[in-house]
């Protein structure tokens, strides 16, 4: 093992020969994105064709995808040929193994795991190495300065799941912080009872963070009287449906919307010049909004996301559906900027199951306690039955042995801490959303948006 001290050092000296030309293209890229729409559209071209070569000649999974398609990497050489490519499924992922899915020249040991079960209850791993993570990572801080983020501004950052990847070495992110370079605290929405206090005493310039936590924090510092006057709050991770945003309009700042996923991090931000529009991170990635016939829907219509990442080399993502609904937008923003647009994002949304004594219990929270015990699970759903009872109803991937339930449930269990009832029930499929969208939770009385656009 390489101490933690000689880590970052190893990494970064790493880094230019993993990134190759093309992704120190693309970092720069993340500084200066390109204005014209046709350098854009060659740009795009290169990195489909270098992406399908290199796939097929180390991935199984995207060879068979070829096949499927009928083609050979030397039809696959622009983003319009992409579309030869068969649509790929959660489904489809989840039944290829790691190996498969995995380059055949990348060291397993060196990969993040970026592995996603929360916001449809249907695991699927996803790995990155860490350069990589580094580069998406990228076009998600040039969004935040497109919102007027500074170098020296505070910024806080509201979760609900602190855990980290031990791989993911943050030396450098540290040394950052103890320079002065990077002025960022992470705060636990849910485990800190001193949410409130220890947000308002670091005073942030901007606050960013999923949806419901953001939510939280403004209940919590209302709740104790405190302010914090943050220029602007980033929102993530999932729907902000109207009452999300009003609650989190309390903390008296613009609030910008940003649209990502584990699969490929940053896909679309809220247009900053007010546009009303979401910019698409067109140069980090290939996004396609479809209708039941896998074609394109017009400029106004909602559709089926299917992503691609163009700078996912370890384990690549092509054409995969999200499971997410979007609105399509123009081309080009009309606020000038290079890029292309949605109009509005549906699909995954979270909020609290309402417990006895007007206590509200955040889904995530139990979550977070079980996430360590998922591995044999193919999905799940979490039901709360009575106000002081919650089911967690899982479509078993594995035999699922009485041991490994009992496990869950004790997890689960001693994060409830009697609040409520905890069960485990294996059940052969799970009830999807009207709209046909997996439902990750269900509150008393069924109350769900999942599947509504925004
Ligand atoms: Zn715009």
């Amino acid at each position: 093992m390489t101490t933690a001290r000689r880590r970052p050092a190893a990494l970064l000296a790493r880094a230019p020969a993993e990134l190759g030309a093309s992704g120190i293209a693309a970092l720069r890229l993340t500084v200066r994105p390109l204005a014209e729409a046709a350098d854009l559209a060659r740009w795009r071209d290169a990195c489909v064709a270098r992406l399908v070569e290199r796939a097929h000649a180390r991935v199984p999974f995207v060879r068979r995808l070829l096949e499927r398609g009928g083609v050979t990497p030397r039809d696959v050489r622009s983003v319009s040929a992409l579309a030869a490519l068969p649509v790929t499924s959660r489904r489809d992922v989840q039944e290829a193994t790691v190996v498969d899915r995995t380059a055949c020249d990348v060291a397993a040991e060196w990969l993040l795991d970026r592995s996603t079960s929360g916001s449809t209850g249907e695991r699927v791993t996803v790995k990155r190495t860490w350069v990589e993570e580094r580069l998406l990572n990228a076009f998600r801080w040039r969004a935040l300065r497109d919102y007027g983020y500074r170098a020296r501004d505070r910024r806080a950052q509201v979760h609900f799941l602190s855990g980290e990847d031990p791989r993911d070495d943050q030396s450098l992110q540290r040394l950052a912080q103890r320079l002065g370079l990077l002025r960022r605290r992470v705060f636990d929405a849910i485990g800190d009872p001193a949410l409130a206090d220890g947000v308002a005493a670091f005073g942030p310039d901007v606050v960013t963070g999923m949806a419901s936590a953001l939510a939280r924090l403004a209940d919590a510092l209302d709740v104790r009287g405190s302010r914090v006057r943050p220029r602007f709050v980033v929102s993530g991770g999932e729907l902000l449906t109207t009452p999300l945003r009003d609650r989190i309009a309390r903390l008296g700042a613009p609030i910008h919307d940003t649209y990502g996923c584990n699969e490929v991090n940053l896909i679309a931000w809220q247009c900053p010049r007010g546009a009303g529009t979401y910019h698409v991170c067109d140069d980090a990635l290939l996004l396609e909004v479809l209708g039941p016939d896998d074609r394109p829907v017009a400029v106004g219509e909602p559709g089926e996301v299917v992503v691609t990442s163009l700078h996912a080399h370890a384990m690549p993502v092509l054409r995969y559906r999200l499971g997410d609904v979007a609105v399509r937008g123009p081309d080009r923003c009309p606020c000038g900027a290079p890029f292309s647009t949605l109009l509005a994002i549906g699909g995954r949304t979270f909020d609290t199951f309402p417990l006895e004594n007007g206590v509200a219990l955040h889904p995530w929270e139990i979550l977070a306690a079980i996430d360590a015990q998922l591995g044999w699970v193919r999905s799940c759903q979490m039901v709360q039955t009575a106000r002081d009872a919650i089911e967690l109803r899982v479509v078993p991937a594995a035999e699922a042995s009485p041991a490994v339930v009992g496990r869950m449930e004790d997890a689960a269990r001693s994060a409830l801490a009697g609040r409520a009832r905890f069960a485990v029930r294996l059940v052969e499929a799970i009830e999807a959303a009207p709209s046909g969208k997996a439902r990750p939770f269900v509150a008393l009385g069924g109350a769900d948006n999942a599947g509504t656009i925004a």
